[in-house]
């Protein structure tokens, strides 16, 4: 029997690639076999650098996600510099802190557009791209606060579960193309979005008590389930937000 994560021959989009869970994801992808689109404002020349290096091919798309302006040109480049699209895993993602009593309109649409619409044009992009081709996996990070409500992240909540109803949504509609649309969840995940977190020293204790698997996770950790969802493997998994999250949501 062949191995049924081998992603050998595949070609991943992977948005918000230069740091981070994005980043960790990508590498991951590229071990496990797959070419790899970088696609982000900050070129990812490390990751790509990374994946050629694994004998991938690999390549940087810059593109803007706070708006939908580039989401075809994100495809039609991949096609055109890789030959296809298989994989596309929504990542990019930003979250801004204040109480809802204070809360801007310009904070709530930066988060709502990068989060979350750009998301969903860019799945839509893509499956336009898929089913002509057969198929393919669409991969959604999302959140704790998909499952949860938070605190002082009224727009990056409202965005995050969104995420959740909308991962369900485009499996219902496009399972039967062949498309497999999934999401993860990352718990605490050691990334520059949670260094003051980290550096706060009693929010840091408060966070680490109460994560069963007693440590941050890092974005190597997003790489297996990462793997799992773009893969053959997961061809009968549809519309599920796996959390990865060290028992968090266990608790
Ligand atoms: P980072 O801040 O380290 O990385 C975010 C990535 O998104 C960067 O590559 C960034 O690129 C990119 N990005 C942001 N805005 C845009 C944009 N307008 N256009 C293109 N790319 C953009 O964060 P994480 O790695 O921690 O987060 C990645 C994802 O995981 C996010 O969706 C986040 O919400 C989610 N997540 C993270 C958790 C954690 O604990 N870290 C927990 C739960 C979910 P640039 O450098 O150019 O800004």
């Amino acid at each position: 029997m062949s191995n049924p994560f081998d992603l050998t021959g595949k070609v991943a989009v992977i948005t918000g690639a230069n740091t981070g869970i994005g980043q960790g994801i990508a590498l991951a992808l590229a071990a496990a076999g797959a070419d790899i689109a970088a696609v982000g404002r900050t070129p990812a020349t490390e990751t790509v650098e990374k994946a050629r290096a694994l004998g991938r091919r690999a390549e940087v798309i810059s593109a803007d996600l706070s708006t939908i302006d580039p989401v075809g040109r994100v495809v039609d480049e991949t096609v055109e510099k890789l030959g296809g699209l298989d994989i596309l895993v929504n990542n990019a993602g930003i979250i801004r802190r204040n109480d809802s009593l204070d809360f801007t309109e310009e904070d709530w649409d930066a988060v709502m557009d990068t989060n979350l619409k750009s998301v969903f044009f860019l799945c839509q992009a893509a499956a336009r791209h898929m089913v002509a081709k057969g198929g393919g996996k669409i991969i959604n990070i999302a959140s704790m606060l998909t499952f949860q409500g938070g605190i002082r992240v009224p727009s990056y909540t409202a965005s995050k579960s969104g995420i959740g109803g909308l991962t369900k949504l485009l499996a219902n509609e496009w399972a039967a193309k062949g498309i497999n649309v999934n999401a993860i969840a990352p718990g605490y995940i050691d990334t520059n979005n949670t260094a003051a977190l980290q550096a706060d020293e009693t929010r840091n204790r408060q966070i680490l008590e109460r994560i069963p698997a007693g440590r941050w996770g890092s974005p190597e950790d997003m790489g297996g389930a990462a793997v799992f969802l773009a893969s053959r493997a997961s061809d009968y998994v549809q519309g599920h937000i796996l959390a990865v999250d060290g028992g968090w949501l266990a608790r």
